[in-house]
């Protein structure tokens, strides 16, 4: 795949987060995961709205535009020179507003928003996924309580680990939130990136290898154009 940036739009447990793996890894993309940068900073004092990011993050609420695009600038000026050309962009961007800063990010680059995958799937899928995920404190393998059990109850498949985690968003009261977030703020860009030419919808209710599959047959084809 030659040099591109490449949004992930999607609810949250829609896998972009899975996808953007599997993309940088059969595809050497570098990701910028903005939801990840942000849990490496949860006591960060928000200034806005005078609270922390994780006080923000566990209430299932956006952040403020500037600072995730500070936040977004930042991560793109630590790419080498090879790198900044294949970027992968994970829950970013979430607003119209974000979305318009991320095309001037894209410009001072020399950039273009190359591609919109918008993984698709309902709100009812969405919260089983994310009300019944829990990973691996160790090496991070991650199973769900009502469809992904390891072989061994209370025993890690991956590395033999007994102690396991949940994020502290992945709760009904912010998951609420979070969905409303969404399909209020994030929900636009569909018909944003649409009008600009570049969204391709995946459906993401299918298994993680089909949307592997159907991302991969995306870029692919691309590729050729
Ligand atoms: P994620 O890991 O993508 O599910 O994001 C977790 C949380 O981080 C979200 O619920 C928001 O509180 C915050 N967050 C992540 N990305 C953004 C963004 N682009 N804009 C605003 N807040 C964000």
């Amino acid at each position: 795949m030659s040099d591109s940036w490449i949004v992930l739009l999607g609810a949250p447990g829609c896998g972009k987060g899975t996808q953007s793996e599997f993309l940088a890894s059969d595809y050497g993309f570098s990701v910028i995961s903005v939801g990840d940068v942000l849990r490496g900073g949860k006591g960060t004092y928000v200034e806005e709205r005078g609270r922390t990011v994780g006080e923000l993050l566990d209430s299932g609420e956006l952040l403020p535009d500037a600072v995730i695009l500070n936040l977004v600038r930042s991560e793109l000026n630590k790419l080498g020179p090879k790198e900044i050309g294949k970027v992968l962009f994970d829950g970013f961007p979430r607003t119209v507003g974000q979305a318009e800063g991320l095309s001037s990010l894209a410009k001072e680059f020399g950039r273009d928003i190359d591609l919109v995958l918008n993984f698709s799937v309902g709100d009812d899928i969405v919260v089983r996924r994310i009300l019944g995920r829990y990973k691996c404190a160790g090496c991070g393998k991650v199973f769900n309580d009502f469809f992904l059990h390891p072989v061994v109850s209370g025993v890690c498949d991956g590395c033999g680990g007994v102690e396991f985690e949940r994020r502290t968003d992945d709760n009904e009261v912010a998951l609420k939130r979070r969905l409303f977030e969404y399909h209020e703020k994030t929900g636009p860009l569909a018909r944003y990136y649409s009008n600009a030419g570049v969204l391709v919808d995946v459906d993401a209710s299918l298994s993680l290898d089909d949307v592997r599959d159907a991302a991969r047959n995306i870029l692919n084809k691309k590729e050729r154009e």
